[in-house]
């Protein structure tokens, strides 16, 4: 099976459809949560997910549209865009969201929004942090979201240790017999000083993971953004990829 692997959509339409035309065929699709907030298409992006084979987790940014946590925990801009999804979301867009879980094991995969150890919030940012969650889930891979930054960590047993793999497009890896958390980096609103959309393609026959990187008309979202009063640090930030 070959998988399309994304996360961080953030209701940014053109990158999500950028991703789908760059990735070729796929058998099915997992998305690691926080399809919406942020950008301009909540509908149109839950919509685009629901026409393919899915397993959807829901993120932190799912959980604000959703009235599910206090925003006073998300700073201003967040706040605002998070408030103008509530509003803008159609009930189905509301009900579809609501029933996702924020964890989800498919055979040799854990699936994490933020981290196997705290599903929605935790963001694994360095290897330090890595390293204690390999003790948070049972396969040999997991697969996370939520810092917006594609990467590999690889559990290193023998010298009680953690190696970070940082991503070479377009080249599929062998995932091997060591034990990964991999970040397929985010759709719609990267922070690695690269605006292109990420996303990464698993074969599960091969069994290799590819981490893959496409342009997109930023713009665009941009235009849709301000047309609708979106804030505009949010707008500009589309642009440096941060
Ligand atoms: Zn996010």
């Amino acid at each position: 099976m070959r998988y399309l692997v994304v996360s961080d959509i953030h209701a940014n339409l053109a990158a999500f459809e950028a991703v789908i035309a760059d990735a070729g065929q796929f058998d099915a699709l997992w998305c690691l949560g926080d399809v919406v907030g942020y950008g301009p298409d909540p509908n149109d992006c839950v919509a685009l997910l629901r026409q393919y084979e899915l397993v959807c987790l829901s993120g932190n940014h799912d959980w604000a549209a959703l009235g599910k946590l206090n925003l006073a925990s998300f700073n201003a801009d967040a706040r605002a865009a998070a408030t103008w999804t509530q509003q803008m979301m159609t009930n189905e867009t509301r009900e579809y969201l609501q029933a996702l879980p924020s964890l989800r094991n498919m055979g040799q995969f854990t699936l994490a929004h933020g981290s196997p150890r705290q599903p929605v919030w935790e963001y694994i940012l360095d290897p330090l942090v890595a390293y204690i969650n390999f003790m948070h889930f049972e396969n040999n891979y997991c697969l996370v979201g939520h810092t917006h930054t594609p990467v590999l960590y690889e559990q290193d047993v023998a010298n009680s240790d953690c190696l970070v793999r940082f991503p070479q497009y377009g080249e599929p890896v062998e995932l091997g017999n060591a034990r990964l958390i991999i970040n397929p980096g985010s759709v719609g609103q990267p922070r690695d000083s690269d605006p292109r959309a990420g996303y990464a393609l698993l074969d599960t026959d091969a069994m290799t993971w590819e981490h893959r990187r496409t342009e997109y008309p930023i713009e665009e979202t941009q235009n849709r953004m301000r047309q609708h009063g979106l804030p505009h640090r949010l707008v500009a930030r589309l642009q440096y990829g941060w």
